[in-house]
């Protein structure tokens, strides 16, 4: 069979379960495509072609004796290189930590290994999850494969382009402020921010520790779903984790397929403002058209704090980001230099290893947290974080869900907005706004601009409820 990489997670599923293809094939198909396109996008820091194939052939084995069940057996995915992987490089994206070698593995890899997963490589960032565009990355830019003049979006940059090129079926990517809806907005695929606490963090390289998340990018709605029925749930090693009870995880492909008659969406007249690119508009209005066609009714919401959203996010995530990045000194992680004290040496670790980017974050963060200041930043910031949550549970106590534009923007061109941080960081509006809060938000591609570049919009909805966005997805989708 020809180009198995172009297949859904479901369809790989079906068919390596129905002993029509072999994950060894599919594994085969999604390496050589990865060998075809890398060269041009660069989503992969490392590939780990052995590693893959070996196992594939190892599961392949366990398939015929029909030891293993789950959906994702013998499918090949990447990780964003902010999971640790035992005996595998992890670099968080950045020079700091080139050569790592961690000692285990974050829980999201182990669940999905046990499930008989396949790991195909470890996708490029910004490092440590700072950057909207994944030209932060010490390992190169990666380029949208939809148009190589073009960014992918990021933090989870290499995720996004690697979903969709084919470089594996799915990928696992990490959402602080949108890293993982920008880079499926901008690369034309879906994306999961799940509930905070919904999958287990254990092994993933902190950025800030009360918004990060782990969720999958993939082609479709659907395939999300059957992802995170093997991601989510309780994790002894991670004390943020939801204890959901014994029938957790639910089966997230439950509600797939429910009707949407007379299902309320809210549109915040605050997302729907200036600022927001016409071209964007235009793809959105059209998707609510599709909604409003199979019988959802539409509901103007405001969201008054919005406008304070972006500040606020920025003020808590680099706070945290600055205290979380103080492991990083040469001593206990980071790149070994020659200096004469360790205080020297100290410096040139961080100096060298980090990116401007990361530099600039840990310095406004440490001061928003220092003493006379942190009242005024960082307390004044959790003030509003709470008056966002309560804007948004007013918002879905009265409506399903919420639907606006991922990105208030196309993607840009590369090299557009490198020079101008404010910018890079306004362009997060839409979805840094959410994890403050917590609330699952889903990415869903809802079309394409003029020029063929790709247009995201996002379905907000109450704590937990993720099938509940899938499948207000999977129907869109669908039709
Ligand atoms: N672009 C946002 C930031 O730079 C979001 C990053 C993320 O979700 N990791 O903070």
């Amino acid at each position: 069979m020809k180009d198995l990489y172009k297949l859904t997670v479901k369809e790989a599923s079906e068919k390596i379960q129905a002993g029509e293809i072999s994950s060894e094939e599919l594994t085969k198909s999604c390496l050589e495509r990865v060998k075809e396109m890398e060269p041009e996008i660069n989503a992969f820091i490392t590939v780990t072609e052995k590693y893959a194939l070996t196992r594939a052939k190892e599961i392949d084995k366990k398939l015929s004796k029909k030891e293993l069940r789950s959906p994702l057996v013998g499918i090949p995915y990447s990780l964003k290189d902010v999971y640790v992987t035992k005996g595998i490089e992890t670099t968080a994206g950045s020079r700091i930590l080139k050569g790592y070698i961690p000692q285990y593995d974050a829980t999201v890899h182990r669940r999905i290994e046990e499930a008989g997963g396949i790991l195909i490589g470890k996708t490029n960032c910004d490092p440590f999850g700072f950057g909207s565009s994944t030209e932060h990355s010490g390992y190169g830019v990666t380029k949208n494969p939809n148009n190589t003049d073009y960014v992918p979006g990021g933090s989870s940059g290499g995720s996004g382009a690697a979903v969709a090129y084919g470089g594996g079926l799915y990928s696992i990517a990490e959402d602080t402020g949108g890293s993982i809806r920008c880079p499926a907005s901008f690369c034309g695929v879906d994306g999961l921010k799940v509930t905070y606490g919904r999958v287990s963090r254990y092994g993933a390289l902190a950025y800030a520790s009360s918004y990060d998340t782990v969720g999958p990018i993939a082609q479709n709605a659907e395939d999300i779903a059957l992802i995170m029925s093997v991601i989510a749930g309780k994790d002894p090693f991670d004390a943020t984790s939801f204890e959901g009870g014994k029938d957790d995880p639910p089966d997230y492909s439950r509600n797939l397929g429910k009707s949407l008659k007379g299902r309320k969406i809210g549109l915040p007249k605050e997302y729907y403002g200036k600022g927001l690119d016409d071209e964007v508009r235009n793809v959105i209005e059209k998707a609510i058209d599709k909604y409003k066609s199979l019988g959802c009714e539409t509901v103007e919401i405001s969201l008054p704090y919005t406008e304070f959203a972006i500040a606020a996010y920025y003020v808590v995530g680099i706070s945290e980001a600055s205290s979380n990045l103080a492991r990083y000194d040469g001593i206990r992680y980071g790149i070994d230099v020659e200096a004469e004290g360790w205080k020297e040496k100290m410096q040139e670790v961080r100096s060298r290893g980090f990116s401007d980017e990361a530099k600039r974050r840990i310095m406004v963060g440490t001061y928003a947290l220092s003493k006379g200041y942190a009242d005024k930043y960082y307390k004044k910031a959790q003030k509003v974080r709470q008056l966002l949550r309560n804007d948004f549970e007013r918002a879905l106590n009265e409506v399903d869900i919420i639907l606006t534009p991922t990105m208030p923007v196309l993607p840009f061109k590369i090299g557009e907005n490198i020079d101008d941080p404010l910018k890079m960081w306004l362009v997060d509006a839409f979805t840094a706004a959410i994890n403050p809060v917590g609330v699952p938000a889903l990415s869903v591609n809802a079309g394409t601009s003029k020029d063929g570049l790709p247009v995201g919009m996002q379905l907000i909805g109450p704590h937990f409820l993720e099938d509940r966005l899938l499948n207000f997805a999977h129907i869109f989708e669908a039709s």
